[in-house]
């Protein structure tokens, strides 16, 4: 049993497969297909290469888990720089939401990791195992030697893949060219190790046993992908008017007259990755792949019709007149400026000032009341950074610290500075500016606020 429930939702049928039902997926070759194939070739060797990629004779894009910051080229992130992922998850967002509304799931078809994986995966298992009904046939054949042999060899490739793909992913953790020597020769620390093993079951279950439920059951872009669905959002459409009543028919005669174009012959039910019949109308399960295009394209060249029984369409065939991706694409633009300007203001230092808990103000054996704060400043940047200390908004004061301030690159320094009011000074509770000047460049000043007390 295929269907449980379905409800009509707005145009979208929503159905529910039972879990445990086995897709023996045919391999379709085709327009969309090759299109699927070159750009999952492309985003992995993207995948693999991007850590091996050199900037000024270092891994040019490393999350270092131990210094707490994500390295790309020359910018340096710390989890105070928080705003950037922010920015960056807004911008993706928008992106997928703009796509989303011209061409549906087109994402899931072609460039989701899941997707890519899985055909991957599926390429490995018709390799092995052979086509589908051989597939078939070889999980209901009892157990000998030749089925062990073909299931052993598909899952020690699958677990191959899977390792090297959580190798690949660690990568971006640890620097690239010491994780891999490191693992093979069984030095990586116990945490790389765990993760990497981690990484690698994840990997394998989800491309080899979990597939498209992943798809249709967990993703909440499935979910929430139809309310950004318009007449206007081209999708994957059976033309139903052209193509019922359906019907078998005998190759080189002449159709016969009541019965459309679908030959039913059902390819495009046998090609789909999600296991969907497309001619039961639009289904929030389709991923918009296209294999049932190339499918059904396959077809109707035998018979001799016109290609695109089953195409990219629009409720509407009309491709443009969708205020929501103008929306997506606006709020886009203005998320891409807001960030471009944030990097271009982000100061590579950033200072903060603790003030003494343990006392208010202290008097010294001079009379004077002074106060102590810790100054902790955060050097982003590649280079050494000095600075000479003041203040502004308090007359007369004088600052006991170190001459210049020291930060080394990618760390942080603390120091320790004593705030001393002038003899007789009245306050009891004055707001004021640290300043601390950059030696290299007399411009660049890093501004924070403190409060001084007083008796
Ligand atoms: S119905 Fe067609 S486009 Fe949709 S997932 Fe299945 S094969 Fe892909
Ligand atoms: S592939 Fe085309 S002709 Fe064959 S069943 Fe599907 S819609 Fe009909």
């Amino acid at each position: 049993m295929v269907q449980k429930t379905s409800t009509d939702k707005g145009s979208i049928i929503f159905q529910t497969k039972a879990i445990d039902d086995k897709i023996y997926i045919k391999e379709q070759k085709g327009f969309y297909q090759s299109i699927r194939r070159y750009l999952s070739v492309a985003l992995m060797m993207l995948f693999i290469v991007t850590p091996f990629i050199q900037y000024q004779g270092k891994q040019a894009i490393l999350f270092d888990v131990e210094a707490q910051h994500l390295k790309v080229f020359s910018y340096y992130f710390y989890p105070q720089d928080l705003l950037i992922f922010t920015f960056v998850f807004i911008i993706a967002a928008f992106a997928l939401f703009y796509v989303a509304s011209k061409y549906g799931r087109i994402w899931c078809g072609f460039a989701c990791p899941q997707t890519v994986w899985t055909l991957m995966f599926l390429w490995i298992e018709n390799r092995i195992e052979g086509n589908r009904q051989q597939r078939i046939k070889l999980d209901k054949s009892k157990i000998s030697i030749e089925k062990c042999a073909k299931k052993l060899g598909k899952h020690g490739m699958w677990l191959t893949v899977s390792l090297i793909t959580a190798l690949v992913f660690m990568s971006y953790f640890v620097p690239a060219e010491q994780i891999y020597i490191e693992f093979f020769t069984l030095n990586t620390t116990s945490i790389v190790t765990g993760w990497v093993w981690f990484f690698a079951l994840c990997t394998y279950v989800n491309a080899s046993w979990v597939r498209e439920k992943m798809c249709q059951h967990m993703c909440p872009y499935a979910r929430f992908q139809s309310v950004m669905f318009s007449d206007a959002t081209s999708t994957v459409t059976y033309d139903i008017e052209r193509g019922e009543s359906r019907g078998p028919r005998k190759l080189n005669r002449e159709k016969p007259q009541e019965l459309g174009d679908c030959v039913d012959c059902n390819l495009c039910v046998q090609v789909c990755p999600v296991g969907i019949d497309i001619r039961d109308g639009l289904q929030y399960d389709c991923i918009n792949c296209g294999l049932c295009i190339d499918a059904c394209d396959q077809t109707m060249s035998k018979f001799s019709y016109a290609k695109g029984l089953i195409r990219f369409a629009s409720e509407t065939e009309q491709h443009s007149d969708s205020k929501a991706k103008y929306g997506y694409m606006a709020l886009l633009l203005i998320c891409v400026g807001f960030m471009a300007n944030w990097l271009n203001n982000r100061s590579e230092f950033e200072v903060s000032v603790l003030k003494d808990r343990n006392a208010l103000y202290r008097v010294n054996g001079l009379g004077e009341v002074e106060n102590s704060y810790q100054l902790k400043i955060l050097n982003k940047s590649d280079a050494k950074g000095h600075f000479k200390l003041s203040y502004q908004g308090l007359e007369g004061f004088r600052i006991e610290s170190k001459k210049t301030l020291i930060v080394a690159p990618q760390q942080i320094s603390n120091y320790t500075v004593t705030l001393i009011a002038p003899l007789g000074f009245k306050g009891k509770f004055e707001t004021f500016d640290f300043v601390l000047q950059d030696e290299s460049e007399e411009d660049k000043l890093l501004v924070t606020q403190s409060t001084f007390h007083s008796l």
